[in-house]
């Protein structure tokens, strides 16, 4: 039988807005050692805004509508942005054959033309050069090529949820390492990184490569708490000895598969979570 204390930790995180799924994960977060999140959704608000658009042979409000037409068939919070930042300019225009690769962008032909949205990656994986300015910008950015040639980029920015830094104080606090993991460019991840104060970060990851990291750190005995919340994240998240999702913009497939659910999406309820599994031990035992 499950001692009553299970039952009432579950019920106070509930009460604060965090959702366990098993009483065992109680137990479980009062162990955990190092605590692995996803940037974009996690730490970050994940509501991206465009900041400035650079156009190469055509005009921007042209690099604007093409963006924004392919990007119509993305769920990708970057995909909104640059949605939202183009407002009625795409008109009833459609894109044909459109594809999403998975952490690189989109793929597909808007007027006959074929157009590519997404990251440096994408341009590389089709052989398409671009200058190297690109490179240096310390912003997301989406880069566009029009008939395989490079046509432009927008930058994008996001903004670091209110909580994130003093979730990550309270982490330190109770001696729990602070990783972060994006698919993001390697010069965003790192000053994210350094504006909340965590210990290692690894930008460029392609989902594939998130899965490889968490499992590294499991292989050196670590005792993992992951935090996602993108389509992406469901197999870290399921990978992890407590697989945290944010319910509140998460996708339907990582609250699924976590273990636990933090309701309002703020970063400070993983501690919360802690504190609930170690005021239930106490309890119990
Ligand atoms: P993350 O959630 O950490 O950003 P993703 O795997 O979802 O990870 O995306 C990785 C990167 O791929 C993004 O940072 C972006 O550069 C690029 N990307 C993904 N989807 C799109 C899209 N629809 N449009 C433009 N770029 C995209
Ligand atoms: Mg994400």
């Amino acid at each position: 039988s499950i001692p009553l204390g299970y039952f009432g930790g579950i019920g106070l995180a509930s009460r604060n807005g965090i959702l366990f799924k098993g009483s065992n994960f109680l137990d479980v977060m009062t162990r955990i050692d190092t605590v692995i999140m996803d940037k974009t959704g996690t730490l970050t608000k994940g509501v991206f805004k465009v900041q400035e658009v650079v156009a190469e042979g055509l005009d921007k409000e042209e690099l604007v509508r093409l963006a924004a037409v392919i990007e119509k068939n993305s769920t990708h919070p970057i995909a909104k942005a640059i949605v939202a930042y183009a407002g009625d300019t795409p008109g009833g225009l459609k894109a044909e054959n459109v594809e999403e690769i998975s952490g690189h962008g989109l793929k597909g032909s808007v007027d006959g033309k074929s157009v590519l949205a997404g990251n440096t990656r994408l341009l590389k994986k089709f052989n398409i050069p671009y200058p190297a300015q690109v490179d240096t910008l310390v912003d997301t950015v989406v880069v566009i090529a029009v008939n395989e040639k490079y046509a432009g980029y927008l930058t994008i920015a996001d903004e670091i949820k209110e909580d994130a830094r003093q979730a990550i104080e309270q982490l330190h606090r109770l001696n729990i390492a602070t990783v972060m993991l994006s698919g993001d460019k390697q010069a965003v991840v790192d000053q994210v990184a350094k504006a909340l104060g965590i210990d290692e970060a690894y930008g460029d990851l392609l989902p594939d490569g998130k899965v490889q990291k968490v499992q590294a750190f499991k292989d050196a005995g670590r005792r993992i708490a992951f935090v996602g919340d993108g389509v992406n994240d469901a197999p870290v998240v399921a990978l992890a000895d407590a697989g945290i999702a944010m319910g509140g913009l998460g996708s339907d497939a990582t609250i699924e598969t976590a273990d636990i659910v933090i309701q309002n999406d703020q970063p400070a309820k993983i501690t919360a979570a802690i504190g609930v599994g170690q005021l239930t031990k106490r309890i119990v035992w």
